[in-house]
């Protein structure tokens, strides 16, 4: 979930939705002359200032409009929920909740938390929702963006407030409880935004018996059956050295999920240093990532998941992050810059899904 001063960057790039090219409809071309194509409901949109596209083929019932009025309530049942930015947000509140005493939360945000925090684990506590006072320090929270890097002090001042160990969750005569260590607690699910909100329109889709979509929201997709000309769905992962959208690697993938996290396109450059902080920060050390790793692409069987991973993955670099794919079967791909050449690298499971050549059927 993206903040609103990324907006504008973000708009530069209205068709490419992040990291992630939604180029379902343009698959190759069928060999069989017999191929038809199907009608296709396509709908863009913009969510929680980022993008979001969404393709259903054989058309919606209720066309256009009525796919688009599916996928903002679904939305908004996420934003309402875990928005950091929006004062009626339960998330904003609990953030706004300065205080250690125990703070009611609903069932719905408080299995987001616990599964974000069991992500978190499996990936070093790499993905920690938690990062929010760094979040905000570092000028790609709710208040101002920065012209300037803040101090060390500053940073390992800000560092006290931040680690999975700093809040507990109780539950108690069938409520959930947030609890603080220390009021200046902050909790940030903006990373798993866009999952949820691709994985909430695709089940919504489901259920209305649908079985051929594809619904994007910036760099998370959700994708189930094939593509109007009977092709496995294809996202582009963006090739994060190129000023304009640009595909790096087509991904094609059947009932499965693709998140990419990058460190290219949210950052500020410090006035004075030139130097430049993205928006994925290592809650160990409390700066932003400064490797050469660019992005980090998952493939996994919910959008969420693979949107939770892919921060926490490219917060630990390329290296871990390919050894944490194979170690745990995943399908893993990163982008690096290497002596200013970009160096593409995936674990075996993931190969398979760059072929997208073949038809399913
Ligand atoms: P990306 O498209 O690169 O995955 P997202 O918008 O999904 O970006 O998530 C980035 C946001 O996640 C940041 O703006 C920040 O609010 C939050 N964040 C930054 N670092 C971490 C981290 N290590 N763990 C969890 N959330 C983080
Ligand atoms: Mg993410």
């Amino acid at each position: 979930m993206k903040n609103k001063s990324v907006l504008s960057m973000v708009m530069l790039f209205s068709l490419c939705c992040g990291s992630l090219w939604n180029t379902g409809c343009d698959n190759g071309s069928p060999s069989d002359a017999s191929d038809k194509t199907q009608t296709v409901t396509k709908i863009q949109g913009k969510t929680m200032g980022t993008f979001y596209a969404i393709k259903v083929v054989g058309g919606y019932k209720g066309g256009e409009d009525g796919l688009r009025n599916l996928a903002e309530s679904c939305f908004k049942e996420i934003v309402d929920k875990i928005s950091t930015f929006d004062k009626h947000a339960e998330l904003y509140r609990l953030n706004e909740h300065f205080s250690t005493e125990p703070y009611e939360i609903s069932d719905g945000l408080s299995k987001i938390i616990q599964d974000t925090v069991y992500i978190g684990h499996r990936i070093e506590n790499a993905t920690d929702i938690t990062v929010g006072p760094l979040v905000n320090l570092w000028g790609f929270g709710k208040d101002k963006r920065l012209e300037k890097a803040p101090s060390d002090e500053e940073v390992s001042a800000t560092l006290k407030y931040v680690g999975l160990d700093k809040f507990e969750l109780r539950f108690d005569n069938g409520k959930s409880y947030l609890i603080k260590s220390d009021p200046q607690v902050q909790i940030d699910l903006a990373t798993v935004g866009e999952g949820l909100g691709a994985d909430a329109v695709a089940k919504k889709l489901l259920f209305e018996g649908y079985q051929n979509f594809m619904v994007n929201v910036a760099g998370a997709s959700r994708s189930y059956g094939v593509n109007d000309k009977g092709y496995k769905w294809k996202v582009g992962i963006e090739d994060p050295t190129s000023p304009a959208p640009k595909v790096f690697a087509p991904v094609c993938t059947l009932d499965k999920a693709v998140a990419t996290a990058g460190s290219y396109r949210n950052f500020f450059k410090d006035d004075t240093t030139g130097k430049v902080y993205s928006h994925a920060i290592d809650p160990k050390t409390g700066y932003p990532v400064s490797h050469h790793t660019l992005s980090v692409t998952v493939i996994a069987e919910s959008a969420y998941e693979a949107d939770a991973l892919d921060t926490g993955l490219l917060v630990l670099g390329a290296d871990k992050a390919l050894l944490w794919g194979r170690e745990n079967n995943y399908a893993v791909a990163t982008i690096e810059l290497v002596d200013g050449k970009t160096v593409f690298r995936y674990t075996d499971t993931f190969k398979p899904f760059l072929d997208c050549g073949a038809k399913t059927n």
